[in-house]
């Protein structure tokens, strides 16, 4: 039997446009899948600081035993940085992971078009944008699609593979490929705001954010219910640890992209932590301080206190997961991804314990509606507004997953 060929498939060779945290992650389980990685970045120094990082991550695995250091170097080996763009003129991949802005992606899939072969599939990390406005910078936008990597990239194993409205179906099947190939696990979404994961999150820290500050309960208590419910960590803990300006942009991203529908607006919250530069561990504080040992301290002294209540954790833990189940069933109605996809992307995207269209059937969609009907109420401005979906699915007795839904 033929040995099987060296790289993913038929992608041996594999561009990364941006060698910051996600170019690095993706640089590395390329590599690690087989493909020759050409890695470029402009910013002096960044590329090597990416294959200092990889060296630490492979290290680290051989540590462990999970790689032998042997695998480890051929890894290595198959890890080329570049000071030119040009160099990524072979590859039959490319995989751009540079800052999250329009112009700036647009320009650089322009550039790669020319100096790519047509057949090249050209790939943006993007986590908000819309993958059809990149691909429209190209002559060729049908093979330009998302490939959606979660942070860490070696560690996450989910891939949302997102094509844009011209996209070659042969580019989107070489994609899927080349995700199993790496080791993840791929996830076919609609090129819409947040595709899956970061638009039915959204409501997991907003939610919290409201209750908050409307004085319904204190930080540490959002996270413990949170936790109680399931939940590897709280709203706040997790904003700490994504960072507050990583997630406002994200926000951000989403509300414009939905044309400000009131349900992703940024919360007020949200940009006070950012203006104040607390952005979460990294910077030593966000919603908590942080000590030099990275300990838990107090809660930032500025922030709401509850002002009624007491709110006890299960109304906490209702309220938010009834957004979510929401977004969940918007996100079904729209078609942005079957609700198998969904519930895999999120509990595979975010840990949630169970995919959220799942858990609202466990808790019963018609208790789900009347929460949200609750909130509407008394906040009426469209945000808690019932998806016509799970409003019919509760009225009915119906399920998500039934084939003639
Ligand atoms: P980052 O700031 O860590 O890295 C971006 C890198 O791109 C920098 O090293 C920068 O020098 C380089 N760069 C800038 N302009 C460039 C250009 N024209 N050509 C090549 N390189 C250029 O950013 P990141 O966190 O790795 O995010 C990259 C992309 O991945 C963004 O679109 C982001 O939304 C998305 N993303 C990020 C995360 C995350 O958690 N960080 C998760 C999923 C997706």
């Amino acid at each position: 039997m033929a040995a099987e060929p060296e790289g993913l498939g038929e992608v041996r060779q594999i561009g990364v446009l941006g060698a910051g945290t996600m170019g690095a992650g993706i640089a590395q389980v390329a590599a690690e899948a087989g493909a020759e990685v050409v890695l470029y970045d402009p910013l002096p120094g960044a590329a090597e600081r990416a294959l200092d990082r990889i060296d630490g991550f492979l290290a680290r695995k051989v540590e462990k035993g999970q790689l032998s250091a042997g695998d480890a170097a051929d890894v290595r080996a198959r890890l080329r940085t570049v000071v030119d763009l040009e160099s990524l003129a072979r590859a039959e991949m490319v995989i751009e992971a540079i800052p999250e802005d329009l112009e700036l992606k647009r320009d650089a899939f322009r550039r790669l078009d020319a100096l790519t072969r047509p057949s090249t599939i050209l790939a943006t990390n993007t986590s908000s944008l819309s993958v059809s406005q990149i691909a429209s910078a190209t002559a060729y936008p049908g093979r330009v699609l998302g490939m959606h990597f979660f942070n860490p990239v070696p560690l996450m194993p989910l891939v949302e593979v997102i094509p844009g409205s011209l996209t070659d179906p042969a580019a989107t099947e070489a994609a899927l490929r080349a995700v199993r190939r790496m080791g993840k696990t791929a996830v076919l979404a609609a090129d819409t705001p947040g595709f899956i994961v970061n638009r039915v999150a959204r409501p997991f820290y907003l939610e919290a954010r409201r209750i908050a500050s409307e004085g319904g309960a204190g930080i540490e208590q959002g996270d413990a219910a949170m936790r109680a419910a399931g939940f590897r960590m709280g709203p706040f803990e997790l904003i700490d640890a994504i960072g507050a300006d990583v997630n406002l942009a994200v926000s951000e991203s989403v509300f414009e992209a939905s044309s400000h529908q009131p349900r992703y607006a940024p919360h007020p919250l949200q940009r006070s932590l950012v203006a104040a530069g607390r952005l979460g561990r990294k910077s030593g504080s966000g919603f908590y301080d942080y000590g030099a040992d990275g300990i838990r301290g107090e809660t930032w002294a500025e922030l709401p206190v509850p002002a009624w209540g007491p709110m006890t954790d299960e109304a906490i833990a209702s309220r938010i997961l009834a957004t979510i189940v929401n977004e969940a069933a918007s996100a079904v109605e729209e078609g942005v991804a079957t609700p198998e996809a969904i519930d895999l992307a999120m509990r595979l995207g975010t840990n949630y314990p169970e995919g959220p269209l799942a858990w609202g059937e466990r808790i019963g969609l018609a208790q789900i509606v009347r929460t949200l009907d609750r909130l509407n109420a008394s906040q009426p401005d469209g945000r808690y507004r019932v998806v016509r979906l799970l409003r019919a699915l509760a009225g009915q007795g119906g399920s998500f997953f039934a084939p003639d839904r």
